[in-house]
């Protein structure tokens, strides 16, 4: 398979993890490309039975798609632990590296250095590795954006597309793992007011929509502890 069949494929399954069908337009904005290009590429894969058309809505991948984009998604997140974890990368340097080596790394080569770091299950920005066979946990999660005032969350990824937003992210705390509350929502889809350990921090919704978290296991939902106070 190409490269820009692997990216295109990848594509796919990234926008459409919320189980809706892809739009030609949001994957010619993700890719980067031409209208036109990512129709005549979508022909391509359908002529393969890597994609399946959905009149008006856009297209879908096939189970032989999945398993393939899974492939493509299982090097790139790999390659981006290893580069962290044994050559001591910078989480806001591997993405650009992964998407070069994806298409060009052997899946052996991607399973040994899976191996030489002990398996992980997570790659540098919190996003979930694809086992060998093609399994992976991948349910849509809430955005910080979406989450209610009160409420404690965990950090579970971040976008991993813009070192500039990375470094940012970090600079505030909000890594994979941190916990967050939201203190305080401001009007008109104003900034969220919030607390990652250190006192009151203020981030917009357009940020807050590429941090990924989960509720806090551990903390009382938010509208017992208001009513408790
Ligand atoms: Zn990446």
């Amino acid at each position: 398979m190409t490269a820009p069949a692997e990216d295109y494929l990848k594509a796919v399954y990234e926008i459409g993890r919320d189980g809706n069908a892809v739009a030609t337009t949001d994957l010619a904005h993700h890719l980067g490309l031409a209208a036109a290009s990512v129709s005549g590429m979508a022909r391509r894969l359908a002529d393969a039975g890597l994609v399946a058309h959905e009149p008006y809505h856009g297209v879908r991948l096939t189970t032989g798609g999945r398993r393939a984009a899974l492939r493509t998604v299982r090097r790139h997140r790999v390659i981006e632990t290893y580069l962290v974890q044994a050559l001591g990368y910078p989480w806001d340097e591997v993405h650009p590296e992964a998407e070069r080596l994806e298409h060009s790394a052997s899946d052996q080569l991607v399973d040994r250095m899976a191996a030489a770091i002990g398996e992980p299950t997570t790659d540098p920005h919190g996003a979930p590795i694809p086992t060998r066979d093609g399994a992976v946990d991948d349910a849509p999660c809430l955005s910080l954006a979406a989450v209610d005032v009160g409420a404690a969350v965990k950090v579970l990824r971040v976008r991993d597309e813009d070192p500039l937003l990375l470094r940012h992210l970090a600079g505030m705390g909000l890594v994979p793992g941190a916990s967050v509350t939201v203190r305080e929502r401001a009007l008109f889809a104003g900034p969220l007011s919030i607390d990652v350990g250190r006192g009151r921090e203020y981030i917009g919704l357009p940020l807050a929509e590429q941090v990924l978290v989960a509720a806090a296991p551990d903390r009382q939902p938010s509208r017992s502890r208001r009513a408790n106070r």
